[in-house]
């Protein structure tokens, strides 16, 4: 099916209700990744402001999971407190990390505390000690490391992202067959595109003061390659699995043809990927879960769906084809009619893209926006506000004057 936005559901998040709620509790890290968006500028935040934080994003989000996010999450010392107290307010907790700190004995702590799952994000851009110039398919080894070490804790879900850069963009099928393999313990992939505005080519102005772009993190001196975007990365999915598909997308705020999240799900089993869900299941999944819950979601909770999936058929084109597929895969191999059919989530996301006016065309209705000083705010430019006090505008510099 062609990548288009009538194809997809578009989902119905805003800023007061929206199953995402970001949660910054620390700005240090363990590692250095390459496409980070947060500095070390302040440290840990001290718990009764992250429980501030927490009640207010009860209050004007709407969440169904805090996004517990840094930093590296894992080495704030309330951690456990932190989870526990966002498990007591009814919402789920979901850890983003890396997973250096992350061993058996802190998994089933934080297990205990309340925590629902993690996000872990690897890729070869980290400076990952021990992991120094590996491909994206050396770190399967190490995604697999901590998919087993959850998979044995079990009740705890797991989403992999990984940056796509340009350079590791021809990578994308490692990842995904890999992930395809352990559909019995990977929850989700996430696929986020690499961006950076330049330094050498650019003023930032804040109001119409000028200010150091070279302070962000997310900027470099210059970057001859060309973004990857989204689009990209569907195609790739696509040629790789065909019978993947998106369901549901977030645009932009400035542009009406980008594709800011496009996520969906496949449906398979350990040996075979029968098809995706369609977009009128997604439609279906956000409004069924908005009026029994009242909450959107973001994170499938279970992936361990079973053959009932299939009973969406009648009215979910995508759905039919994979009750198809399945079927005919029973009949060549009829023990699989007793093995487990799941649900994998597969998304990607294309962070701000930088229009020629110097505006940023970010994504509607962003889903990890972050509390900053009493306000919502997009959790990927945070670091403008904690530098220069606000959102700031990026125009190209003028040709030096030459003689
Ligand atoms: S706009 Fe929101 S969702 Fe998009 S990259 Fe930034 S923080 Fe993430």
């Amino acid at each position: 099916m062609a990548l288009e936005k009538r194809n997809l559901y578009r989902f119905p998040w805003s800023m007061n209700d929206n199953p995402i709620a970001w949660l910054e509790i620390t700005d240090i890290c363990n590692i250095h990744c390459e496409g980070c968006y947060r500095q070390h500028l302040t440290g840990h935040k001290p718990l009764d402001q992250v429980k501030e934080e927490i009640l207010f994003f009860k209050k004007w989000r709407n969440p169904d999971n805090v996004s517990i996010a840094g930093g590296e999450p894992l080495i704030h010392p309330q951690i456990m407190e932190i989870v526990a107290f966002i498990a007591e307010q009814g919402i789920k907790p979901i850890v983003l990390t890396n997973g250096v700190a992350l061993t058996p004995e802190l998994l089933r702590e934080l297990k205990r505390a309340g925590l629902a799952g993690f996000t872990i994000h690897i890729d070869s851009h980290q400076n990952r000690p021990r992991w120094l110039d590996k491909t994206e398919k050396d770190l399967n080894e190490l995604r697999q490391h901590f998919a087993d070490m959850i998979a044995v804790q079990g009740g705890v879900y797991v989403i992999f992202n990984s940056t796509v850069y340009p350079s590791t963009f021809h990578e994308i099928p490692d990842v995904l067959h890999w992930g395809q393999a352990n559909i019995d313990r990977v929850h989700g992939l996430v696929f986020i595109t690499y961006r950076t505005a330049t330094t050498d080519d650019s003023v930032a102005l804040y109001g119409d003061q000028e200010v150091d772009l070279g302070k962000l993190s997310y900027t470099r001196e210059s970057f001859d390659e060309k973004f990857v975007t989204s689009s990209e990365v569907y195609q790739i999915l696509k040629d790789t699995c065909p019978e993947y598909e998106p369901s549901g997308y977030l645009g932009g705020t400035l542009r009406y043809d980008s594709f800011k999240w496009l996520a969906g799900a496949v449906i398979g089993s350990k040996h075979d990927v029968y098809g995706s869900m369609g977009k009128q299941t997604m439609e279906v999944v956000q409004a069924g879960h908005h009026l029994l819950r009242g909450t959107y979601l973001a994170y499938l909770s279970e992936s361990k769906i079973g053959r009932k999936i299939f009973l969406l058929l009648p009215w979910d084109r995508t759905v039919r084809q994979a009750a198809r597929n399945w079927w005919r895969d029973v009949v060549q191999h009829p023990g699989r009619f007793f093995e487990s059919v799941y649900l994998q989530s597969i998304g990607i996301i294309q962070g701000p893209d930088l229009l020629p006016d110097g505006r940023a065309d970010m994504c509607d209705s962003c889903p990890d926006m972050t509390v900053y000083d009493g306000k919502l705010i997009n959790s990927c430019r945070m670091d403008e506000y904690r530098l220069f006090g606000g959102f700031i505008s990026i125009a190209e510099k003028a040709e030096e004057a030459v003689g």
